[in-house]
C-alpha cells in the first residue's frame, strides 16, 4: 500500500534550513511489513498556523519549543512540511463499532510523522489528526475541524492533570481551510503524542484475515515496546493479554472515579497502551446519574458511565480472540488460557474501584462493609442528583466530628436529609480512624478534584474559538491542568451549568 496515487505528496516549501526544528525521530512501526501501513504523505494546508503549543510537553519530548513557534513549526505540525527522519504512515486497522465489526478501519485521517524517545526513555509516537486523506478515508475527507481538536486538546490534559493515562496533545494548527460538516467548520489539526497507537482494533484487523503471523508479529511489537516483562514470561502471550487486561479495568475504574464517559468505546478506540484515546462525544459528567450518556449517536446507551465496566470486558474479550492462535496449539486450551487472562479484569476493576471510592470517602484502610458505604453514597446522589465532582470535593473539606460544617454538600442534594441519613454512618466510621481529620481531608482533596472540564466550558471554549477567541480555552486549560488545587478567583469553574448552559449531547464532529 505505498503512495497510493490518490494522495497528494507535500510540497516542501523554502524555508531556512535554520529554522526547522529538529526532530530525533527513531521509528518503529514503519519497520514492520508493509501491511500494516500505508505510506501516505499529508496533504498540504493552505495557511498553517499554530494555535496553541503544549511547551512543557514539547521539553519532554525534547523538542525546541521556540523551534516550534516558528512558521517550520506550524508547517510541520499542518504537514506542509515533511521533517528529516520522519516516515509518515497510516495505520491499518479494523474493528467493532457498536458492537458491528467493520473490517477495515485505519487512519482515514490522522497520519503518524513517525516516534521520538521521550526524556524518560519512553517511545512516543507523533501523529498528525487532520492532515488529508489516507487510502483508509473511505467517504471522508481525511481533515478535521477546530470544535473536536480543541475539545480533544482540553480533555486530554486534563486527563494527564488528574494523573489517569492518556494520550496528550503536542499543539493544534490551524489550516486556513474550511471544512464541511453540517455547516461550514474552521479546519484545524491535532499534534497528537501517545505511547502507542496500537489498537485492539489492530488485532482484529490482522485477526479477521487469517493472519496469524501478523498477529504475532504485531504482539511481539507491543510486547517489545510496552510490555518487555512479558517477553521474560513462560508464556509472553498470555502474559500480554493479562497486563493488557489489567492496564484497561484500571483505566475505566479511573474514569469511573471521576465521573467521565468516553462516549464511543469502540474497539478502534481501545489503545493497548492503556492509555484513554480518541476523545470524541466524550464528557464528564455534572449532576451524577448512571447512566448518563452524551454522545449524540449512542442511542441505547450502550456507553453509558455505568456500561463502561462491561463494555471494556467486551473489548477484551474481542482482543482474547484475536490472540487466541498465540496462546496454544489445542484449540480448547488456548481458549481456557484466554478465559484465565480476561478472569483478572474483574479483580482488577474492584481493586482500583473500591479502592478509589475509598479514598474518594476518606477511608485511609480496607473494611467490611466500606464497599456497600461508598455505593450508598453514590445511590443518594444518583436519586438526590448531586453534582458529582463538587460532592466528593466538598465532602473533603466537612470535619469529621461536626455535622455543622456540612452545610456545602448538603446543599448539593435534593433533599439534604439523604445526605444526613448517610453521614452519620460515615462519621461512624471515620471515628474507627486513628489519623488525625486533617490528614484525611488532605488525602481526600488529592484525588477529589476541584475542577473537571465541565460540558458547558468546554463548549463556551468552542464558540469563542469559533469566533478567533481562545482567551476562553486558556483560562480553562489553566484551571484544568492544577485539578486539586483550589482557587477562589476560580470558583466559577467549580459551578455546574445554569439551566441556559446545559450541553446534553456532543457530536462525533468527524
Ligand atoms: P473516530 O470516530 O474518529 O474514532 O474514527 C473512526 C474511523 O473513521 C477511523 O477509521 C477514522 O480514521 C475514520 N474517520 C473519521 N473521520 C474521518 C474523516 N473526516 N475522513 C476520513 N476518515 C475519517
Ligand atoms: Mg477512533
Amino acid at each position: 500500500m505505498n503512495n497510493p496515487s490518490d494522495c497528494q505528496t507535500a510540497d516542501q516549501p523554502a524555508v531556512d534550513p535554520a529554522s526547522v526544528p529538529v526532530f530525533a525521530f527513531d521509528n518503529s512501526y514503519a519497520r514492520l511489513p508493509e501491511q500494516f501501513y500505508a505510506r501516505v504523505l499529508p496533504t498540504p494546508v493552505s495557511e498553517p498556523g499554530l494555535l496553541r503549543l503544549n511547551r512543557p510537553l514539547a521539553e519532554q519530548l525534547g523538542l525546541d519549543p521556540a523551534a516550534l513557534s516558528n512558521p517550520a513549526g506550524a508547517a510541520i505540525f499542518a504537514g506542509n512540511l515533511i521533517p528529516e527522519g520522519a516516515e509518515p504512515i497510516a495505520m491499518a486497522y479494523a474493528g467493532h463499532q457498536y458492537a458491528q465489526f467493520v473490517p477495515s478501519l485505519g487512519d482515514g485521517r490522522a497520519i503518524l510523522l513517525g516516534e521520538l524517545i521521550d526524556r524518560d526513555g519512553v517511545r512516543r509516537d507523533i501523529h498528525l489528526k487532520g492532515a488529508g486523506r489516507t487510502p483508509f478515508s473511505r467517504m471522508g475527507d481525511g481533515r478535521a475541524v477546530l470544535g473536536p481538536v480543541l475539545r480533544e486538546y482540553l480533555l486530554g490534559e486534563a486527563m494527564a492533570a488528574l494523573g489517569i493515562p492518556t494520550t496528550r496533545a503536542l499543539a493544534m494548527v490551524a489550516t486556513g481551510e474550511e471544512v464541511y460538516r453540517e455547516r461550514i467548520e474552521i479546519g484545524a489539526l491535532l499534534v497528537r503524542v501517545a505511547a502507542g497507537h496500537v489498537r485492539v482494533g489492530t488485532f482484529e484487523y490482522f485477526a479477521r484475515r487469517g493472519n496469524s503471523e501478523a498477529v504475532k508479529t504485531l504482539a511481539d511489537y507491543v510486547i517489545q515496546r510496552q510490555y518487555p516483562d512479558c517477553a521474560e514470561a513462560e508464556q509472553p502471550y498470555q502474559a500480554l493479554l493479562e497486563q493488557v487486561v489489567k492496564r484497561q479495568a484500571e483505566l475505566i475504574a479511573q474514569w469511573m472515579l471521576v465521573g467521565f464517559i468516553h462516549g464511543v468505546m469502540n474497539t478502534d478506540n481501545v489503545a493497548i497502551s492503556g492509555e484513554t484515546i480518541d476523545y470524541g462525544p466524550c464528557a464528564f459528567m455534572d449532576t451524577f446519574h448512571p447512566q448518563t450518556v452524551y454522545s449524540s449517536i449512542d442511542r441505547y446507551g450502550r456507553y453509558a458511565w455505568d456500561q463502561q465496566p462491561s463494555i471494556g470486558y467486551w473489548n477484551l474479550t474481542q482482543l482474547a480472540n484475536c490472540l487466541l492462535p498465540l496462546l496454544g496449539d489445542d484449540a480448547d486450551g488456548a481458549k481456557q488460557t484466554a478465559r484465565a487472562a480476561l478472569d483478572h479484569y474483574g479483580k482488577a476493576f474492584e481493586t482500583r474501584y473500591y479502592g478509589g471510592l475509598r479514598t474518594k470517602i476518606g477511608l485511609l484502610d480496607a473494611r467490611t462493609g466500606d464497599d456497600e458505604l461508598a455505593l450508598d453514597l453514590l445511590g443518594r446522589m444518583a436519586a438526590q442528583q448531586a453534582d458529582f465532582t463538587n460532592t466528593f470535593r466538598a465532602l473533603s473539606e466537612v470535619d469529621a466530628e461536626d455535622p455543622a460544617t456540612d452545610a456545602k454538600v448538603r446543599a448539593l442534594f435534593a433533599d439534604p436529609a439523604a445526605f444526613d441519613q448517610w453521614a452519620l454512618q460515615w462519621r461512624e466510621r471515620l471515628a474507627t480512624q486513628t489519623q488525625p481529620d486533617c490528614e484525611r481531608q488532605a488525602t481526600m482533596r488529592a484525588v477529589n478534584p476541584a475542577y473537571i472540564p465541565r460540558n458547558h466550558r468546554v463548549q463556551q471554549a468552542i464558540d469563542a474559538a469559533n469566533h478567533g477567541d481562545l482567551a476562553p480555552l486558556d483560562r480553562l486549560l489553566e484551571v484544568v491542568s492544577k485539578p486539586f488545587e483550589e482557587h477562589p478567583e476560580c470558583a466559577a469553574y467549580q459551578q455546574p451549568p445554569g439551566p441556559d448552559e446545559v450541553v446534553e449531547r456532543t457530536f462525533c464532529g468527524t
